[in-house]
């Protein structure tokens, strides 16, 4: 394991991801439209098929033979692990938008959590949501819902984006991360995916001995237990995960409460941030990027804060950004 802390953003990522020059009025949903890179579309059946695939696998938990007490406390507590420390955390707070430092072994380990929740590869993921703040809401914001709530929530995804498999993208928004090897390496021939399916092998391999021992070595409760834990640890686990990243950037533009005028249609939205540990207080997270906190109110509880704070606590999290007080009430 390294020592070593991450370095804070270069000022030049900085410079490249800061909002560019857009008016602040004129939002019209009825005229935003898809992204110019996007024309004419055109589909990545790779990502249709594998989402397709996931969300079957998930509906399968309705099957009363797939139950299993432990396949769903392991769902949620990956919800957490992955969810959470991987995409929020991780993906989110830490690599896009640096808003605290932490060892290597740690930053790696939180990518690699988030790698298990079919969102692409940590640099992909950091370009897109860069491009999106710097762009948000109007072109070429990738996913603004304002273009439709479809194509906000999962259109975008399974759509090629032209500019997002050019390398001078990469350069303008993830030249920081890219100088790590370890964020590098991960980008040729999809290493991302593998460990996707690393993980889900591992899991459901460990449910088919976990049953194997609890039922006294029957090799169908291994069969039993392997099937649930894949169903239900793995593939609803991912499902509501994949949903709850969509939702911030589809509900969260559309409905709930406004803390501050931003120049994007960004909203606070109290079911978002439920189900995606905060990150549903995204008008305030547009209007202060860089804060790890993104509930600005008492009222405004966000999960992924308060593990944070726990964080810097045990003095594994420094140079934490905090909200500006004096705007907190915009
Ligand atoms: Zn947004
Ligand atoms: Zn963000």
């Amino acid at each position: 394991m390294e020592n070593s802390t991450t370095t804070a953003v270069a000022p030049d990522a900085e410079d490249d991801i800061a909002p560019i020059d857009l008016p602040k009025q004129g939002i019209d949903p009825q005229r935003l439209p898809l992204p110019e890179a996007t024309q004419p579309l055109k589909i990545l059946w790779q990502y249709v098929i594998v989402l397709t695939v996931i969300h079957v696998m998930a509906l399968l938990a309705f099957l009363p033979y797939m139950f299993t007490w432990s396949g769903v406390i392991l769902g949620v507590l990956g919800h957490f692990t992955f969810g959470m420390l991987g995409i929020t955390i991780g993906y989110h707070r830490l690599l896009t938008h640096r808003g605290f430092t932490c060892p290597k072994w740690l930053e790696h380990t939180l990518a690699v959590f988030g790698m298990c929740n079919l969102q692409d590869s940590p640099a992909r993921w950091v370009a897109i949501h860069r491009m999106h703040h710097q762009h948000s809401d109007h072109q070429p914001d990738p996913h603004s819902p304002l273009a439709s709530f479809l194509w906000g929530h999962v259109g975008w995804v399974v759509c090629r984006h032209r500019d997002l498999d050019r390398t001078s993208h990469y350069e303008r928004y993830v030249r920081d991360l890219l100088r790590d090897p370890f964020y590098l390496r991960l980008e040729r021939k999809e290493g991302w995916f593998f460990v996707f399916l690393a993980h889900a092998m591992l899991i459901t391999a460990v449910g088919a001995v976990f049953g194997y021992a609890i039922s006294g070595g029957l090799i169908s409760e291994a069969i039993r237990y392997s099937y649930s834990w894949f169903v239900w640890a793995v593939a609803v686990r991912t499902v509501f995960v994949l949903h709850g990243t969509w939702t911030v950037n589809s509900l969260s533009h559309v409905f709930g409460y406004r803390n501050y005028e931003t120049r994007d249609n960004s909203r606070n939205n109290w079911l978002v941030a439920l189900i995606s540990h905060g990150e549903g207080w995204h008008n305030n997270h547009h209007a202060q990027p860089r804060s790890a906190a993104h509930g600005h109110r008492w009222y405004e509880f966000d999960m992924s804060w308060r593990v944070i704070q726990f964080l810097e606590m045990i003095g594994l999290a420094k140079d934490v950004v905090r909200p500006k007080a004096n705007t907190t009430e915009g």
